[in-house]
């Protein structure tokens, strides 16, 4: 059969997941949540579905979660997005970010993503018969190098990608980032994809600067968010999408047939969840605390690290201590220490080996000291 994705294989995700629960490891490769969510949000859930919510909900979401979703991001950002036409929910943020590259990438068009990169977004270019441009972040920063970006930029641009807190490197943008991109497209046809899922996830009292937050960048960009990573239901696939208006008509036209519309009971229970913004507000503390216990045990080790800015992975460098490769390395540490992460080299469309390893630290306290002993030991 001609394969459309020839160089696709199964995601490093369901790989590592998969290896780790044979070898019995601690499984610190996929990022999800070692923990359940606030039961009174399952408590919701049932409620709902014990009140009939049980049939298909408007292909645009429920009118309760948009409005509430417009209010928190009007208190949090100061940005208004218009319930009804601008505010889109969806399965997940990968839903969100395969239409929104659906609605608007032509075949031949060009989109610059900047690696390491999610591993969604190349494969969504590529089904639309665009050409992903890979621009290299500045590594061990993993902070945009501009130059670079604009030296990519040519007549056939029409989106640029973003992830802001960075998975995998957790790298937070400063104002000085939204500024220079801003400048970049300001005259141009180029639309901007901004994922933010890790927008709640951020450290050492950072703000996240949302692109929403430039005026040039609003105008023509897609946010793709995800109750998933904020409410410790990756489960769930459930997400939005804020656009203005002429992008969301475009994004509704994709979205309506990729899933029509997004389970029902959730979407209530989020709605009447989202009424307390502590839920929210109180994560940058709560993941701070993991990611401090993760760091504090990781310099035990002889592994090299910058605690992460954001999102909740942890980098670690091994350059310095061995030449096999981060994928080998991965592997073998699943199998022989019993700890399960991910190496980034499978975020580059080559490849390449940076000798880094990612860890998710999503996990309980009690998970992340035994990962952490086991760490030590096999040094
Ligand atoms: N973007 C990034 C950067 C992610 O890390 C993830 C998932 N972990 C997603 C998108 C997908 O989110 P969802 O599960 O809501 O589809
Ligand atoms: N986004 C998660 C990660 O980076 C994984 C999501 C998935 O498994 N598709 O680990």
């Amino acid at each position: 059969l001609p394969s459309k994705l020839p160089d696709v294989g199964t995601t490093i995700f369901t790989v590592m997941s998969q290896l780790a629960n044979e070898s019995k490891a601690i499984n610190l490769s996929q990022g999800f949540p070692g923990f359940d969510c606030d039961p009174y949000l399952v408590d919701l859930v049932t409620r709902f579905m014990k009140e009939g919510k049980n049939q298909y909900a408007p292909m645009t979401g429920i009118p309760e979660l948009r409005e509430i979703l417009s209010e928190k991001t009007k208190s949090l950002y100061q940005v208004d997005y218009n319930s009804e036409s601008e505010v889109t929910i969806v399965s997940g943020a990968t839903d969100a970010l395969f239409s929104a590259v659906s609605a608007v990438v032509q075949p031949g068009d060009e989109v610059i993503l900047l690696e390491p990169a999610y591993d969604s977004y190349a494969p969504a270019v590529k089904l639309s018969g665009g050409v992903a441009v890979f621009v290299p972040l500045n590594i061990p920063e993993f902070s945009v190098d501009w130059d670079r970006v604009k030296d990519a930029i040519t007549e056939k641009t029409r989106v640029i990608m973003v992830n802001n807190p960075h998975n995998p490197s957790g790298y937070v943008w400063t104002k000085q980032d939204l500024d220079t991109l801003a400048g970049l497209v300001r005259d141009k046809n180029i639309f901007i994809i901004s994922d933010e899922v890790y927008e709640h996830i951020i450290f050492d009292g950072r703000k996240h600067l949302s692109l929403m937050c430039h005026p040039v960048l609003k105008e023509r960009t897609f946010i793709c968010g995800s109750f998933g990573k904020t409410f410790h239901v990756t489960g769930w696939k459930i997400g939005y999408c804020l656009a203005p208006k002429p992008l969301s008509i475009e994004f509704r036209k994709v979205h309506q047939f990729v899933t029509f519309s997004t389970a029902t009971p959730l979407q209530f229970a989020l709605a009447e969840y989202l009424k307390d913004e502590r839920k929210y507000l109180d994560l940058p503390g709560f993941y701070q605390k993991k990611r401090d216990l993760f760091c504090s045990g990781l310099s035990e080790t002889d592994f090299k690290f910058t605690p992460s800015q954001g999102s909740f992975f942890q980098l670690v460098s091994y350059k310095h201590l061995s030449s096999i490769s981060d994928y080998e390395l991965s592997v073998k540490m699943c199998k022989e220490v019993g700890v399960a992460c991910i190496p980034i080299s499978v975020f580059f469309n080559q490849k390449e080996d940076h000798k880094i390893l990612r860890f998710c630290f999503a996990k309980s306290d009690s998970e992340l000291l035994e990962a952490l002993d086991k760490l030590n030991s096999s040094n």
